[in-house]
């Protein structure tokens, strides 16, 4: 049924736009028209990703504050363009709101604050989106990104080789760890601050790293860790049509993680790479610490895809990511 559209939708996008940046140098048109308008750099590719962030599935609003249901919801975005070596053009925002939270300011502004704090530290500026008042009463946001890379140059899962070594960025675990203790006492995290080391609340896409990798043709493939480390290299082992072997005591444990959480929880959003045997890693990246953590082996039939090594122990590895929020 065809209804004009609430005051308070109309005052939101109002809201969403004053605090929105004036046109970047890609986006010639953001906010306010019925499109927006961008030109990737010349020479470029457009690299595209969309991600839900779904109530109850991806937060709770009773564990999760406003500000980090903002951030999370773009972090995933932005990390999936990390992954990719890509540099972010621009962002779109598109909302369902519940009733109450439409006219709920205080959880708006936070949000929005989140979500815009994140988009400032890597110049994406939010150039559209959609506002709807939403049946449900669960909040939805999906966020589309759009970003670009070199033409050919971008970064992919499929192209680990035997050989290679395997790399991981900064330290895996901790958004799990951070997470059950939130779930355990959410009160505790109600004063959280996206500057503290908050691995669940406050992720770090790594989008220095990922361009670094790209421009200097150090990584044969890359993928982000967003459904935990056993299931992310599954994919880049099956879309590489490769194996790989971790070594145990490689393995950069978040402090207060355990060793389940470090190999299945998801959500640390590091990048997980390969590279050429002979390639020489920095040991930092914008100071992101790189930690080899296994290599890259042919696939052979009757083997497993994933084998962890732990001293003379050798045992195989099944992707069990963690499902949040399960
Ligand atoms: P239309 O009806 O032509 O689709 P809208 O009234 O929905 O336009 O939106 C007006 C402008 O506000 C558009 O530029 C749109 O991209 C932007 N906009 C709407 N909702 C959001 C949002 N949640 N975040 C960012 N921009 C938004
Ligand atoms: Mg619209």
């Amino acid at each position: 049924v065809p209804r004009s559209r609430s005051l308070g939708e109309l005052a939101l996008i109002d809201r969403i736009r004053s605090r929105s940046e004036a046109p970047a140098r890609y986006v010639l048109q953001g906010i306010g028209d019925d499109c927006a308008v961008v030109r990737p750099p010349a020479g470029h590719s457009l690299l595209v990703t969309t991600d839900f962030s779904l109530e109850n599935r991806h937060f709770r609003r009773d564990w999760h504050i406003p500000r980090s249901i903002g951030h999370r919801t773009l972090a995933r975005g932005l990390s999936d363009l990390a992954a990719m070596g890509a540099t972010p053009l621009a962002a779109f925002l598109s909302l369902a709101l519940p009733r109450p939270l439409a006219r709920d300011a205080k959880f708006l502004d936070g949000f929005l604050n989140g979500l815009l704090e994140l988009a400032g530290l890597h110049h994406t500026p939010l150039a559209g989106g959609d506002t709807a008042e939403s049946p449900s009463p669960e909040l939805l946001a999906d966020i589309v990104l759009l970003g670009s890379a070199p033409a050919g140059r971008e970064l992919r899962r499929s192209t680990a080789r035997p050989g290679d070594a395997l790399y991981v960025t900064g330290e895996l675990g901790g958004a799990a760890a951070e997470l059950e203790a939130l779930a355990a006492h959410p009160a505790r995290f109600r004063r959280a601050a996206a500057t503290d080391r908050h691995p669940h609340l406050f992720p770090a896409p790594r989008l220095a790293v990922g361009h670094r990798l790209m421009r200097q043709r150090l990584a044969t493939a890359c993928i982000d860790v967003s459904d935990g480390l056993s299931t992310d290299l599954t994919h880049l082992c099956q879309a590489s049509n490769v194996a790989a072997e971790l070594d145990q005591a490689l393995l950069p444990i978040a402090a207060g993680a355990t060793l389940q959480q470090a190999l299945h929880g998801g959500e640390d959003y590091e990048l997980l790479f390969t590279a050429a045997p002979t390639a020489r890693l920095p040991r930092t990246i914008g100071g992101v610490a790189i930690h080899r953590i296994g290599s890259i082996v042919k696939l052979r039939r009757g083997q497993p895809l994933l084998t962890l090594q732990d001293g003379r122990r050798k045992t195989a590895l099944t992707g069990q990511g963690w499902e949040h929020l399960q």
